[in-house]
């Protein structure tokens, strides 16, 4: 399976849209990895999970890829910076003439219901087909089974963390963002459930302090461990950090020594995985 991290920032971006301070100011002059577009990931070339507000950035950034045939895109929640749902108006045929396929949307009967009253406002229909995904359930998103579990994100509404796996051989990626502590059910779903690669937000980075419904990087070895202790997850296994705020204080390298001593590594924008 193959990984590519379109973006691996916070809902702010790395450096952060409207801010001046130190690790913002030293990201600007790095660029490189610690210039981090808003979280996003695709997966085989034709799985995309969440439609960043970057969405076009991150085309241009890398014109290897092209959304021209994207054919599936999971939501995990709908937050901003994951669900830039304005821009699906553009698979419309007038704005893309040459598409001749619609894009499948899996996300909650409510993010779904989001979607159907944004597009609503347009003039002409997207190719949309919504397909409404429940916790627990397996649905078959291209070659790939496909299940989502709730996180710990949002106390408003149900938010989505995906396992995918690859029939012919087993393999699964856990894609954990954004997460939180998970709750007991989630847990128990994980226990000992085979994992041969985790994708885990980091929003708070090395501040505990913040929005309760991210990681910090001690949260962040707190799952890993939890994963690894309960048998599903090998210790070489990749485990990779992503959504990076500037509100946790690190830049890419000082975040990347605190994490590797707990077998993570830190995403990048750009980053290729293959496992
Ligand atoms: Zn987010
Ligand atoms: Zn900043
Ligand atoms: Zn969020």
């Amino acid at each position: 399976m193959k990984v590519f991290f379109l973006g691996t920032g916070a809902a702010e971006g790395f450096p952060a849209l409207f801010c001046s301070c130190g690790v913002c100011a030293l990201a600007r002059t790095n660029g490189g990895k610690d210039r981090r577009l808003r979280t996003g990931v695709l997966i085989d070339d034709t799985v995309r999970i969440d439609l960043s507000p970057d969405t076009l950035a991150q085309v241009h950034a890398y014109p290897q890829l092209s959304l021209s045939g994207l054919e599936n895109l999971l939501f995990t929640h709908t937050h901003d910076d994951h669900f830039a749902v304005r821009e699906l108006q553009y698979l419309s045929p007038n704005f893309a003439p040459c598409r001749d396929t619609p894009v499948r949307v899996w996300g909650t009967e409510y993010l779904l219901g989001r979607i159907r009253v944004t597009m609503g406002k347009f003039f002409e229909p997207a190719p949309l087909v919504l397909t409404a995904v429940a916790p627990f359930q397996t649905y078959p998103v291209a070659h790939l089974v496909t299940t989502p579990i709730p996180s710990h994100h949002k106390d408003d509404e149900l938010c989505l963390n995906y396992l995918l796996t690859e029939p012919e051989t087993g393999k699964t990626l856990l894609y954990a963002s954004d997460t939180g502590w998970y709750h007991a059910p989630t847990w128990e779903f994980l226990a000992g459930r085979r994992l041969d690669a985790v994708v885990l937000e980091c929003g708070l980075g090395g501040s505990d302090a913040g929005y309760e419904g991210h990681l910090s990087l001690a949260g962040c070895v707190s799952v890993r461990e939890k994963l690894v202790a309960e048998g599903g997850l090998a210790e070489g296994a990749p485990f990779y950090l992503t959504h990076i705020s500037h509100t946790g204080l690190l830049c890419h390298d000082e975040l990347s020594e605190r994490a590797a001593p707990h077998g993570i590594s830190v995403a990048y924008d750009g980053l290729e995985l293959v496992f």
